[in-house]
């Protein structure tokens, strides 16, 4: 079978006459199992329904709904494999320009808030047929939720979008047992009793084994009784001991969430991923350049669902739960077969990973028949006592698709669980993903340094990260290999004030290591992190919770990650004086940044200078070079090292006119009193000499030994960052 249909004259050569469900789709029509659609249409056929796809559809012109015609059984409608909010926006709410998932990579090719205006214009033409929704878009708003890019808070996508079941979660048993039920004749609105489907009804009374939570006007109203609501959700996400939630809108209308489908059996995740797929775009997209997506995909490899990791910016969660869920070796290995006949292999597979690379199997024994613990994690704060740590069935299957004929190299990209690795008392993974499975570097996502910060991401104390960092470059050591550790971070997490920012900043100069790409916390629908972000509490304490949502402030603390770009340093400077720590501005080695004279000021200076020169060779005697040497200012002329490149540079002579800004020069720590200088007056312009003999490790805020420091830079790569 090739492409499932995408037009009437498709239709004719299938002999279809009409379709039982045509799927509308956010993204490009792409027949990989990468692909949400994919799967679901394919498994959809693999039960006997035909169906045909719509691809980003024109959402002004009604007809584009209608090109297939209408329907036996109903349409289904996904955003993509994003939500379409994500899609557009960076965080900062600018328009992105490029758009893996669309043919060319052109953007905006599907509308903002794709599910809710594709059910819309869907029921416009059809009044009567079932629109069932679900991926991505549709899982995590499927209660009422925050939307950061309107800055509101929004109805279950539901009710917004007109449609009549929404299925969340990963649906491929949902959306069978769906057709179904649309099959043997049940009314759409009857289907209320499948398992990972959301409903709405005005009739609650039959619904058993229930929670009510906070209804939607209230919620709306009080931010604490949205924190309380999502809780309750959050607490209700594993099959094994989930309730069905019932949210309450005006008129008597119930939006109803049963619970979610147990996790996939490893026979059924390999059916899933044994069907037909053409593995590719649809060559209608061939002419406008392909689609990016499937570069990144096409030869890598999914081995397992689900993640117990638990951070809080993540909604996995919410979508695919924390029972891990695997394919078999064997199918895994079929498709590497597939990959490697594919004319453009190269011998490289790129990836067998997940949500979590190294997890392959469920976090502990109880969780199969008990569910995951409600109250506590898995990892966080310390790896749980029962958590069974064990990396053998991961290793086993790498070393079977690295003994593949042509294949040269197997690769792992998915994110590797740090602190799950160090758990493991058998180092033979370890070694052996160092030895065979990176690419020159390892991105590992510690997130952050400050204790404070990762304890809100539920991410686990920064020295674990240092311990794992130290024990990558004694392996790498061992193994003649000069590999290197990418962390990726983040700013502006809920927690995280200037002071951790800075902190962070303090940490990153210490490895001499600063990224080219950070990323600022994103609020992107149903997590943790949205609710605190939206809240100011966290859910699971009802805590207050400080959150930085000043765009001002979030671009300061993203550039205190990147203090050493030259387009930062004005922001640098301002989120250091505004968080009493001008400590850090100056000529020491420990200083962030060092002050700079702008050219209007220089030019001030100049004339101020000769001012100062000429009076005070009048009034006092003194020479210029005193009043320079007064102002800690290197008698070299050379211009101070660590000025942005952007800067001109200068004589070096201090201008008088900072000597009356104490700020830049002289300043007293607030929490100290105690003078940190960074000025070289003692030292004869050799920065850094002053302020460390001075005041040992007042600097330093981690208190790292430095034994911990070179190892733990040893490991980074400098000054570049290749994500
Ligand atoms: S017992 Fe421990 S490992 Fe098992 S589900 Fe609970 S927290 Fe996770």
């Amino acid at each position: 079978m090739g492409f499932l249909p995408i037009s009437k004259e498709d239709m004719k050569n299938e002999n279809i006459e009409q379709l039982d469900f045509v799927y509308v789709i956010g993204d490009a029509y792409v027949d990989h199992p990468s692909f949400g659609h994919a799967i679901i249409s394919r498994v959809l056929s693999d039960h006997g329904y035909t169906v045909g796809i719509i691809s980003q559809p024109d959402w002004k012109d009604e007809n584009s709904i209608r090109i297939l015609g209408k329907p036996r059984l109903g349409f289904l409608v996904a955003s993509g494999n994003m939500d379409s909010m994500v899609n557009h926006y960076f965080v900062s709410k600018k328009h992105r320009d490029m758009d893996a998932y669309t043919p060319g990579g052109v953007a905006y090719k599907r509308p903002d808030h794709a599910t809710v205006v594709y059910g819309n214009l869907i029921r416009k033409s059809y009044k009567d047929s079932p629109i069932i929704i679900g991926g991505i878009e549709a899982s995590l708003r499927r209660l009422a939720h925050y939307d950061y890019w309107d800055n509101s808070f929004k109805r279950s996508i539901l009710l917004d979008s007109q449609a009549d079941l929404l299925s969340y979660g990963m649906g491929e048993r949902s959306i069978v047992e769906i057709a179904d039920a649309l099959d043997s004749g049940i009314a759409v609105k009857d289907i209320t009793f499948i398992k990972g489907t959301v409903y709405k009804t005005k009739d609650i009374s039959g619904i058993y084994d229930s929670l009510e939570l906070p209804d939607y006007d209230t919620m709306k109203e009080d931010k604490k009784e949205y924190a309380r609501s999502f809780n309750i959700q959050y607490e209700n996400t594993d099959a094994c001991t989930a309730k069905n939630l019932i949210e309450a809108y005006p008129n008597r209308i119930y939006v109803v969430q049963n619970a979610p489908q147990p996790p996939m059996t490893t026979e059924e995740m390999d059916h899933a991923y044994d069907l037909p797929y053409m593995r590719t775009y649809h060559p209608s997209y061939e002419a406008l350049g392909g689609v990016p997506a499937i570069n990144e995909i096409k030869f890598s490899l999914l081995s397992n669902r689900g993640c117990f990791g638990g951070c809080s910016f993540c909604a996995l969660t919410f979508h695919q739960g924390r029972t891990v869920q695997v394919r078999s070796h064997e199918s895994i290995v079929e498709e590497a077969k597939l990959i490697i006949e594919d004319p453009e292999f190269k011998g490289y597979i790129h990836d067998v990973g997940g949500p979590t690379a190294n997890f392959r199997h469920p976090s502990c024994e109880k969780q199969l028949d008990q569910g995951v613990c409600k109250n506590k994690q898995c990892l966080f704060p310390k790896p749980c006592a029962n958590l069974t740590v064990d990396h053998s069935d991961y290793l086993e299957l790498l070393r079977e698709l690295r003994a593949l004929p042509k294949i040269k190299k197997v690769f792992i990209r998915s994110g590797i669980r740090f602190d799950y690795l160090l758990a493991d008392t058998d180092d033979t993974f370890f070694k052996e993903m160092v030895e065979h499975h990176i690419s020159g570097q390892l991105k590992v996502a510690p997130e952050h340094i400050s204790d404070t910060v990762l304890k809100v991401m539920g991410k686990p104390e920064n020295s674990v990260y240092e311990k794992f960092v130290t024990k990558y470059n004694r392996i790498n050591d061992k193994l003649g290999k000069k590999q290197f550790v990418v962390p990726y971070l983040m700013s502006s997490h809920p927690g995280s004030n200037l002071k951790e920012a800075i902190e962070l900043a303090e940490y990153l100069r210490d490895l001499g290591y600063m990224p080219e790409q950070v990323q600022d916390f994103y609020p992107t629908p149903s997590t943790i992190s949205t609710v605190m972000y939206y809240t100011e509490l966290d859910p699971r304490n009802m805590k207050p919770i400080y959150v930085c949502k000043n765009p001002h402030e979030k671009a300061m603390q993203r550039a205190l990650i990147q203090y050493r770009n030259p387009k930062n340093y004005e922001l640098v400077i301002e989120a250091l004086k505004k968080a009493g720590r001008e400590d850090l501005i100056g000529f020491d080695k420990n200083c962030l940044v060092k002050p700079r004279r702008m050219s209007s000021e220089r030019r001030e200076n100049n004339s101020y200078d000769n001012r100062n020169r000429n009076t005070t060779d009048k009034s006092t005697g003194r020479t210029s070079s005193r009043t320079t040497s007064k102002n800690n200012l290197p008698s070299t002329g050379k211009s101070t090292t660590g000025r942005p490149s952007n800067e001109k540079p200068t004589t070096g002579r201090r201008p008088s006119n900072e000597k009356l800004t104490t700020g830049r020069l002289t300043t007293n720590r607030p929490d100290t009193g105690k003078q940190v200088t960074g000025r070289p007056n003692t030292n004869n312009g050799k920065a850094g000499k002053t302020a460390s003999k001075g005041i040992p490790g007042k600097f330093n805020s981690t208190g790292r030994s430095s034994s911990v420091k070179k190892a733990v830079s040893g490991g980074i790569k400098r000054g570049r960052n290749t994500k």
